[in-house]
């Protein structure tokens, strides 16, 4: 075959192959030089191909002694360059295997060769691929070999969008699963990733289509955070919304997960650690009993342990130590601080606020305390219904342009007569915090 044949073909290999363990090829220039390279030097052993012209001190008396598809031709020649090459390993694995690769992938076709290729040299045996003489193609030859750089320059053209996701990667792009937005969500590390989604709502049983930032996930669901309030998304009734298709994406801005060190500090001073974190996820031990005054789904306790589930800070202010506690108020562990600069995302992204999906919220918010029909909330329900024909009558009485949108910027003082309605009522509606992410 000729060069371009053989370059075009070391490049689909070496996409193919690593597209399988999602290494980035395709948008590495340096690798795929070496995969050309690579995919020239077993024709060094003639003086009629393109590195053979250049080499011809090399490539004439090599033809001389081990003949064209030759010693070069085979794995004991692969062999050879993977010694000569190996000093490319300390620069970048991925250009050594490449190269390699490059230079495997002309041996292969050359097999598609009439005159075959002797794989096992000096062992005489011919390799060729197909058997019968008649499907095999003759160099240069016009309809054999000419067909055939189409035919692999289409594929490869064709490949080259799956190659950049990686092929695993591609299938869950397509199959868009909420298992498959899981696992790309693990792959990104310390960077903010977004939910692309479509999905029903849980209570108004509409359907939405929405990208929000990933606070969290399991295999179960995906914690969101969508106009300044988390939503649950998973596959059952008792998430907020049930996702129909989602994808997970990295978006350029780095989570800064910080690990705060609480040793020998006293709770009050930890309140005002970090004036602007808006979310807790971790836990936290006490040398004393602590008092939950407002017992939510965010903060959980366990004897002196307290556990925080993307806790706001309303929540954490909230928390009174034990008055006749024994012992001092040190705090021996250490907890996490998610600051989420999610101020600099909003500037970036054009953002609407859904009056529609604060229902939603509500809604919600009253589901969750018929679920704790057991708890003090209980008595609360007639009046948290109440709550919600009022906030229906302010959201009717409030005009927007939009059937249900209010643009953030313009609309401020809307929006905020809607947070002071509900502000303090329950404090699982997050209208008052946002979440930061770090810009790094
Ligand atoms: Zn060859």
């Amino acid at each position: 075959m000729t060069s371009p044949t053989h370059c075009t073909f070391s490049v689909l290999l070496c996409a193919v192959i690593f597209s399988l363990t999602s290494v980035a090829f395709v948008s590495d220039k340096p690798a795929i030089g070496f995969a050309l390279l690579g995919s020239l030097f077993p024709d060094l052993d003639t003086p009629k191909s393109a590195i053979g012209r250049i080499l011809f001190f090399i490539s004439t008396p090599l033809e001389k002694k081990f003949g064209h598809r030759g010693l070069l031709h085979s794995f004991l020649g692969l062999l050879i360059f993977a010694g000569i090459a190996s000093p490319l390993l300390l620069v970048k694995p991925l250009y050594y295997y490449s190269f390699l690769l490059g230079y495997f992938s002309h041996i292969l076709l050359d097999c598609v060769n009439v005159s075959g290729v002797a794989l096992f040299h000096p062992l005489p045996n011919i390799c060729v691929f197909p058997y019968s003489d008649n499907y095999r193609i003759k160099t240069g030859s016009l309809k054999g070999e000419g067909i055939l750089l189409i035919v692999l320059i289409i594929l490869l053209a064709l490949y080259m969008p799956v190659s950049n996701l990686g092929l695993f990667r591609a299938v869950r792009y397509l199959t868009a699963s909420q298992q498959g937005a899981y696992t790309d969500y693990n792959n990104i590390n310390n960077q903010a990733s977004i939910l692309d989604y479509t999905a029903i709502s849980t209570y108004s049983r509409k359907k939405i289509k929405d990208k929000s930032l990933i606070i969290s996930a399991n295999r179960y669901h995906f914690l969101v955070w969508e106009d300044g309030e988390i939503l649950k998304l998973g596959n059952d009734d008792r998430c907020d919304y049930v996702l129909k298709k989602c994808r997970t994406k990295a978006i350029d801005q780095e989570i800064d997960i910080r690990k705060i060190n609480c040793t020998a500090k006293a709770f009050s001073d930890l309140i005002d650690l970090e004036k602007d974190f808006i979310i807790l996820k971790g836990e936290l031990q006490g040398s004393c009993d602590f008092i939950l005054n407002s017992p939510g789904s965010s903060v959980k306790k366990n004897h002196r342990t307290l556990s925080f589930e993307f806790c706001p800070k309303s929540d954490f202010t909230s928390i009174e130590i034990e008055k006749n506690a024994t012992g001092s108020e040190e705090l021996q562990d250490q907890f996490f601080l998610a600051d989420l600069e999610y101020n600099n995302l909003l500037n970036r992204k054009k953002k609407y606020i859904t009056a529609k999906s604060k229902l939603d919220s509500i809604l919600a918010a009253r589901k969750q305390i018929l679920d704790h029909a057991s708890s003090p909330y209980s008595i609360e329900i007639s009046r948290q219904t109440e709550e919600i024909k009022n906030l229906r009558s302010t959201l009717n009485s409030i005009k927007i342009n939009d059937a249900y949108h209010i643009q953030l910027k313009k609309k401020e003082f809307e929006l905020e007569k809607i947070r002071t309605k509900l502000k303090g009522y329950n404090k699982k509606l997050h209208f008052s915090g946002y979440l930061k992410i770090r810009i790094l």
